[in-house]
């Protein structure tokens, strides 16, 4: 991305297909003349004009609404003009093709994807958590995280980070100017209770950390993957989970011969399940395939449901499947079909549900191979059992619960902002470099500026979110992810 390049540039802003309108925006440092003879009419700014679009030739493209908007006070900073038209791509070509044909004396360009936003960051309109917020509040697939992209858009995370960094930058003015009069050195944590301020920021900085993994989550989700034997329940689970039909279930073995993946969204948190091809042996060629890519779906899996047949708990296949289940990724085993036992066989709890915390309820049935001693098991995954019924939705809410945990999701907690990795990992970063500024106070032979050089890093971390210190590199990749128009 040319992050220098102040060319005006154009491109159609609402998705692409049909609708009733279609918005094509144009930005750059000086476009009020260039606006008012494309438009045949001066615009008043921030005045909603009604006109035909016309080409050179007077032929009449589209007619519609045309808006100028006088930088700075504008999405990006600089002059915009926004033609509102009727929303259909042919149309909408049109009018852009004639716009750029008219635009070479401006060298008016096609925008690259997200360059309006990463124009407002460059032009200080938004900071950089903000203009990650745009991109996500656009693809927020749940209300909850809508909601909560929104928040961080209005600047509410970034108001955070912000008094992070203003509370570190004062601890640091102290030190900072306390190195220069080397014989306050020896006085200066006693002298301005640099421990307790420092205490102070790393308590703010971890409840920050805490809200931030609860935004992760509800931005990222959990990629859950269903596994286990032909015929055990595994598209109908899903179909259970979804609400709706997306696999298809039928009783004949080996019938999901490819995965099928569905979006599920349980208190507003995406489970991104994977619906794989049953696991067997077989001579089917297809078949096969499937089973292999069953495999290495698992293989990326952060939560495997091992699912079986409730009726035979103890089935060798499933032994077998159990033993190549990557080590370290948590198991969650469900035991369908919950409605055919013999009522009250399994002494059901209050919903139907049986949970166990322990392999030791099927003995031997999760150890690894080869069998070994007690106490050497501690890199086999931690397996949970649960008893569900597909077909009469007994034992689901308990599964909900149960994958909602292991995502790391609070129930009930609300998230006030959406966060990315990136920002869990600055906040880390801020976070151990805190830890050792700590390390270096404590210690009998004070080295200040360790101390010093600590916190100048944890607040770098810490503005390395709101983008006042960031390398174009990763200011590419993030904007390149937008969509165009953005
Ligand atoms: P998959 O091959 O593991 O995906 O299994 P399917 O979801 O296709 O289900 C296989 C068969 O078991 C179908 O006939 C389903 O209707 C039936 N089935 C699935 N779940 C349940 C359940 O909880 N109870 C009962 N009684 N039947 C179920």
């Amino acid at each position: 991305m040319s992050a220098s390049s102040t060319d005006p540039i154009i491109a159609i802003a609402t998705a692409p297909g049909r609708g009733g309108i279609g918005v094509i925006r144009v930005s750059g440092p000086s476009l009020q003349a260039w606006a008012g003879v494309l438009c045949g009419q001066a615009l008043k700014p921030r005045h909603a004009h009604y006109l035909p679009f016309r080409t050179q030739d007077g032929e009449t493209l589209d007619e519609g609404l045309a808006l100028f908007f006088p930088g700075p006070h504008s999405y990006t900073g600089e002059d915009v003009l926004e033609l509102q038209g009727h929303g259909g791509p042919a149309v909408l070509r049109r009018v852009l093709e004639d716009c750029l044909a008219r635009g070479t004396d401006i060298g008016l360009r096609l925008a690259q994807p997200g360059e309006f936003t990463q124009r407002a960051f460059l032009n200080d309109r938004l900071d950089l958590a903000q203009a990650e917020a745009v991109a996500d509040l656009i693809e927020a697939s749940s209300t909850a995280a809508a909601r909560s992209a929104m928040a961080s858009l209005s600047g509410v995370f970034s108001a955070e980070i912000q008094a992070l960094s203003e509370r570190i930058v004062q601890l640091r003015m102290l030190v900072e100017a306390t190195l220069d009069f080397p014989e306050e050195e020896i006085d200066f944590l006693e002298t301005y209770q640099a421990a307790a301020r420092l205490d102070g920021i790393r308590t703010a900085l971890d409840e920050v950390l805490n809200t931030a993994r609860q935004g992760l989550v509800l931005r990222e989700g959990l990629h859950v993957v269903l596994a286990g034997q032909p015929n055990v329940g595994k598209s109908s689970l899903l179909n259970a989970l979804a609400g709706e039909d997306v696999a298809i279930v039928t009783p004949i073995a080996g019938t999901t011969r490819d995965r099928v993946i569905q979006q599920v969204h349980i208190d507003g948190i995406p489970l991104h399940i994977v619906d794989t091809a049953g696991l067997r042996e077989t001579e089917d060629t297809v078949e096969r395939i499937g089973i292999e890519r069953s495999w290495a779906e698992i293989g990326r899996a952060q939560v495997i449901v091992h699912l079986q047949d409730a009726r035979h708990p103890d089935d060798p296949l499933d032994v077998e499947i159990v033993k190549r289940l990557p080590a370290g990724t948590p198991v969650l085993r469900v035991l369908n079909k919950a409605d055919l036992l013999a009522a009250g066989a399994k002494g059901l709890g209050a919903q139907g549900l049986g949970v166990h915390g322990a392999p030791e309820d099927q003995p031997g049935a999760y150890l690894p191979e080869p069998p070994a001693p007690a106490g050497a098991t501690s890199a086999a995954p931690a397996v949970q059992l649960l008893q569900v019924s597909a077909k009469t939705g007994l034992g689901l809410d308990a599964l909900r619960a149960r994958l909602l945990e292991i995502a790391g999701w609070t129930p009930g907690a609300e998230s006030p902002w959406l966060a990315r990795e990136r920002h869990v990992r600055a906040l880390e970063q801020a976070r151990e470099h805190l830890q050792l500024a700590n390390e270096h106070a404590s210690h009998s032979d004070q080295v200040l500026d360790l101390f010093a050089e600590e916190l100048r890093l944890a607040h770098e971390s810490l503005c390395e979110i709101t983008g006042q210190f960031t390398s174009d590199d990763l200011l590419g990749e993030i904007f390149s992810r937008f969509c165009i128009g953005k």
